[in-house]
């Protein structure tokens, strides 16, 4: 399913593809951004659309400074290696993307302990677990240094009076807090609450451009002006150093400009799509709030049911106990009407 980068399997599309909100491709718009944008060496500091996109994002979550970078995996290593020393550890969820789906980096680059605790039904951490986890200051324990969190996660925008609690333990304890917000812009659409509230209490966020915002490339880390500066000899230490990419934030920009007004779009696509398919005896609808819906298939039906919409020309996630939809801006309320046909046909056969 996903290709590794040695594969040369061709690459096939898909008419409508809800495998991620990572496939929107940049508009005609974007790419008129981009090719106009005034550019300098960003290494040097010398960028000024670059500089304009760091100030922009930094204000919009309420914080002193951001940090340009390739990725939002990128952003959140940075984070863990400018919170936390060698050999220090960090408390996250066993599913979040920065313990489960990064390769290992935080251990394997930075030297970043993992302690990861389980979530609940709507992906947050219990504020007694994070308690109990915080080991005592002696020298037996490694030293607890940093609380990660993240939202949303898998689509559900976390409740703020969870993340309030979680982070009032993790101040008690002297811990820094960092918010792995990649699609954090769907949960401020969501929720109706503004970015800085969302980020205010937290030291760092991370959000992604390329997501549901549609920009080819792009994340940026923010936090206050001593916390950034750590950040950026991070992000050159792992090569994040990026030379004219004023390019890359001018389609960034063009995001916050037209893009980020349309999440409401794909909020509203997901749960007509979560609609359209209720009352389906062999499959059960785990809803997100935004932009995902996760297929509950019987394992029998599971590869079939792939299969069928693929034949179609629809893509999903993978066939696995929950099978993953993410709506996006290259998604229109018709084909989810196309695609809620298809299942259907699909079940009734
Ligand atoms: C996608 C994602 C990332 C990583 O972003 P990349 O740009 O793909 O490296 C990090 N955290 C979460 C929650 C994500 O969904």
């Amino acid at each position: 399913m996903y290709r590794s980068a040695s594969s040369n399997a061709p690459i096939r599309r898909f008419e409508i593809d809800f495998l991620s909100d990572t496939l929107t491709k940049p508009s005609a718009g974007m790419r008129k951004a981009m090719a106009e944008a005034e550019v300098g060496d960003d290494v040097y500091g010398e960028d000024p659309t670059v500089r304009v996109l760091e100030e922009r994002v930094a204000l919009m979550m309420g914080k002193e400074a951001g940090l340009f970078v390739p990725s939002g995996t990128q952003s959140n290593l940075i984070a863990l290696m400018a919170h936390c020393g060698r050999g220090e550890e960090f408390i996250t969820g066993t599913s979040y993307h920065s313990y489960l789906l990064e390769s290992g980096g935080a251990a394997a680059v930075g030297s970043i302990m993992p302690c990861p605790l389980p979530v609940d039904e709507n992906g947050a951490l219990l504020p007694g677990d994070v308690r109990a986890a915080i080991k005592p200051d002696n020298t037996w324990f490694v030293k607890t240094r940093l609380l990660a969190l993240e939202n949303t996660v898998n689509g559900q925008v976390q409740n703020p009076k969870r993340i309030a609690q979680l982070c009032t333990v993790a101040r008690e304890n002297g811990l820094s807090l960092h918010l792995d917000g990649a699609r954090i812009w769907n949960a401020s659409v969501q929720s109706e609450t503004p970015l800085a509230d969302l980020a205010a209490p937290f030291d760092s966020v991370s959000s992604c451009l390329s997501k549901g915002l549609g920009a080819p490339v792009g994340s940026v880390l923010c936090g206050s002006h001593e916390f950034i500066y750590q950040a950026g000899r991070v992000r050159k230490m792992l090569g994040g150093g990026m030379r004219q990419a004023g390019i890359l934030a001018a389609a960034c920009l063009y995001a916050l400009d037209h893009n980020l007004p349309k999440l409401a779009q794909d909020h509203a696509n997901a749960a007509a799509l979560a609609d359209g398919l209720s009352g389906i005896d062999r499959l059960t609808l785990h809803r997100g709030d935004t932009n995902m819906l996760f297929l509950g298939a019987d394992p029998k039906d599971r590869e079939s049911l792939v299969a069928h919409l693929e034949n179609q020309g629809i893509r999903v996630g993978p066939p696995a106990a929950k099978i993953r939809m993410v709506t996006h801006m290259d998604i229109s309320p018709t084909d989810i009407k196309t695609t809620i046909r298809a299942i259907r046909e699909f079940y009734n056969a």
